[in-house]
């Protein structure tokens, strides 16, 4: 079954699109994706031209895409991942069959592709007999659809109830739920699938391989980048900055992050959790020392315009100790770290109750 929101044309074109800009390997095509109707056409220039960042540091990046826009590697025994740079899966071969984590749709077909192109290479069966659902986002399991019906689709159950909520067919809703842990075996394969509360999103798992020291958490933690904007658009931030440590929590080796173009190692959380506390650091001091007099005085009763003003001030004040400490060590400091600063900053007040000038009248 193909997904019938995708008209074929658009996807020819974002095809050529993207073979196109993946011409340039290993550099990833996040600027690129979501902007399929421009392939092939021309766009007045945005006013003032676009940004400039810094360069992303060579080891943030992973291996090259081959022609068809994707890579297939080894994990550990019938382990193995695929990404397009920008997003991952990860698939066990198992003597019954595929088991599937995920099905981003940047990678869509080509999912299919490096499961045959592993299966061909190592004799196990090409069918996906499982497909487990990280949670429940479009960007990460919204080709699931591509992949056929004849599959047990798992996910926890808030995840099932999130689906049948949105109704989309790009993402049949789970029928084989669960609400603390799910063993799945298969094949002679195993996979611990664990809920540890809401993070990212209120359904997220930890996807632990335990025979392969691998453990898989889509949103969480981004091997060589800073998050993506605003703490991963995370609906938790007290829970997402505690699943970090979660996740290290897990004995692995290997961390499949759901983003991005490489693999994860240990030192990636470690370094990804101080960056977070420094954030948060940084937000604190900035509660303590932003003066609120100047945006009181200007804007006067107009509320909103005192909050937009200093809170986008503050933003920038706890993100650029921030930056400056690694620019050079996480790649995109400079892209997101303000977003990442002012979702960190309204947490500081709403969540940890730091008020600051909003606080108890005295
Ligand atoms: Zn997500």
């Amino acid at each position: 079954m193909t997904a019938p929101s995708r008209p074929q044309r658009e996807a020819t074109s974002r095809r050529r699109f993207l073979a196109a800009a993946g011409t340039a390997a290993a550099v990833p095509t996040a600027a690129l994706i979501g902007v399929g109707p421009l392939a092939g056409t021309a766009r007045a220039a945005i006013p003032g031209g676009l940004p400039d960042y810094a360069p992303i540091p060579p080891g943030a990046l992973g291996p090259a895409l081959n022609a068809d826009g994707y890579f297939v590697g080894n994990i550990n025994g019938d382990l193995y991942w695929v990404t397009d740079s920008v997003y991952q899966a990860m698939f066990l071969t198992t003597r019954d069959g595929v088991v599937l984590v995920d099905a981003p749709p940047t990678i869509g077909q080509n999912l299919l592709r490096a499961i045959g192109a592993v299966t061909r290479a190592n004799g196990r069966p090409a069918n996906i007999t499982h497909l487990v659902y990280s949670h429940s986002h479009a960007d990460h399991i919204g080709a699931s659809s591509l992949l056929g019906d004849d599959m047990v689709r798992i996910g926890h159950s808030e995840c099932r109830r999130l689906l049948l909520r949105d109704g989309d067919p790009n993402r049949p809703a789970p029928t084989v739920t669960f609400d603390d842990h799910y063993v799945l075996e298969v094949g002679g394969e195993r996979l611990l699938l664990d809920y540890r509360g809401p993070n990212h999103t209120p359904d997220n798992l930890f996807i632990y391989a335990p025979d392969h020291q691998t453990l898989m958490v889509v949103d969480v933690i981004f091997p060589g980048w800073v998050p993506f904007k605003n703490l991963a658009v995370s609906q938790d931030i007290p829970d997402w900055i505690s699943a970090q440590d979660v996740a290290m929590g897990y004995q692995w080796q290997t961390l499949v992050g759901g983003h991005l173009g490489r693999l994860g190692q240990r030192a990636d959380g470690d370094l990804q959790i101080a960056y977070v506390a420094d954030l948060l650091a940084s937000a604190r001091a900035t509660m303590a020392s932003l003066d609120p007099a100047p945006f009181f005085a200007k804007y006067g009763n107009n509320s909103w315009a005192i909050f937009k003003a200093y809170l986008d001030a503050a933003a920038a004040e706890v993100a650029g100790p921030v930056i400056a400490k690694y620019l050079g060590r996480l790649a995109a400091a400079d892209v997101f770290t303000a977003d990442n600063a002012y979702v960190m900053f309204e947490a500081l007040r709403v969540d940890y109750g730091m008020l600051g000038p909003f606080g108890d009248h005295p």
